[in-house]
């Protein structure tokens, strides 16, 4: 049995909102990973199942491993369109904000968002959001947003709208939240649920190796170059670093998504509980940090250090600094832990 652990008033609010709503636009974080652009879409697809006229508009375009998830070109990535993306929010009366806690994580949608006058409906599992939400699902002890997707819907009673299209969709972001159900998933009814995915003839196996284990050469060899010629160890902190500066990206043609998963790599080695992965973008230094066990909450760190946060064991940030600005940084938060 699946357990209801939503709040009974707040299903009932929004059951009242989408009864209402005939134009809805669903937006996540920027990079979208696979429970981003997951549960997005397996929510547009349901909201269009129910004859809803649903549109997923997202702060940038799909990492090329997921673009599979989005065969028709269907979602709308602002960056691109913004004409296109704004009108769509402009003319929504339902707002729905998917796995991300605060605005600014939606870079300049996030304005577009805040103008519209259409109420606001987060469904999250990161820690702390923002209080500028009409219904806030929040649960950070979910293993990813779909799984929150598909128990709003089982307890609205909507789960006869989920098709087999909208099954591989909710998989794709459990199986990328999870690490294809290895951590964050203790909870043996995720399971119950996976096994509902299953019954609507998922090709699990599919989904998993297109979404958690599709690289292009390209990648492989910047990655092999990173763990070779950029990781360093520091043994009696029990941490490891990568930095990838941007001619290093270029030489190895690098795009979006090339280094998903990088950051977990060193945790591979038994001793690192704490790893840090800095990559230096065009626009900005984008830092993600994963730790293993309870001792170090990267969430906290993200949020205290970087301006970003995240899970206890996952957790990402920003800098308009310099690379020796964020390792100015890092070295104080390494002198932190003992
Ligand atoms: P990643 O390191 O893979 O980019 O992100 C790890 C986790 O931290 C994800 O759940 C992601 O949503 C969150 N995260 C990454 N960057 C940021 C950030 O700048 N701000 C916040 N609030 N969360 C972030
Ligand atoms: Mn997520």
């Amino acid at each position: 049995m699946i357990k209801s652990i939503i709040n009974g008033k707040m299903i009932e609010k929004l059951r009242v909102l989408i009864d209402h709503a005939q134009h809805i636009v669903i937006t996540c974080h920027v990079s979208p990973d696979g429970d981003a652009v997951g549960s997005t879409m397996a929510l547009c697809q349901v909201l269009r199942n129910m004859g809803k006229d649903a549109h997923v508009v997202m702060p940038d375009r799909l990492p090329r491993a997921l673009s599979f998830l989005d065969a028709q070109h269907d979602v709308v990535p602002y960056s691109k369109y913004q004409a296109r993306g704004s009108y769509l929010v402009r003319h929504a009366d339902l707002v729905f904000c998917l796995d991300f806690n605060v605005l600014r994580r939606i870079d300049e949608l996030g304005a577009v968002i805040e103008q519209s006058r259409a109420p606001r409906v987060l469904i999250d599992h990161h820690l702390d959001p923002e209080d500028c939400f009409d219904v806030k699902i929040s649960h950070p002890e979910a293993s990813s947003t779909c799984e929150l997707v598909y128990r709003v819907l089982m307890q609205m009673g909507c789960t006869g709208y989920i098709d087999t299209q909208a099954a591989t969709f909710l998989f794709a972001g459990i199986t990328t939240d999870t690490g294809n159900l290895t951590y964050s998933s203790n909870d043996p009814e995720l399971y119950e649920i996976v096994a509902e995915l299953l019954r609507h003839n998922i090709d699990k196996e599919g989904i998993y190796n297109k979404v958690m284990n599709t690289y292009s050469a390209d990648a492989l060899r910047l990655q092999g170059y990173a763990l070779d010629q950029k990781m360093q160890l520091y043994p009696e902190k029990h941490a490891a670093l990568i930095v990838l500066t941007q001619a290093e990206l270029q030489h190895y043609n690098y795009k979006k998504g090339d280094t998903e998963g990088l950051v977990n790599k060193p945790l591979a080695i038994p001793e690192v509980m704490f790893s840090t992965f800095v990559r230096e973008d065009k626009d900005k230094i984008k830092i993600s940090c994963r730790s293993q066990g309870d001792d170090i909450d990267v969430n906290v760190i993200c949020k205290t250090y970087y301006g970003g946060g995240g899970h206890k064991n996952a957790a990402g940030g920003d800098s308009h600094g310099t690379i020796d600005d964020v390792l100015d940084i890092y070295f104080k938060i390494l002198e932190t832990i003992k």
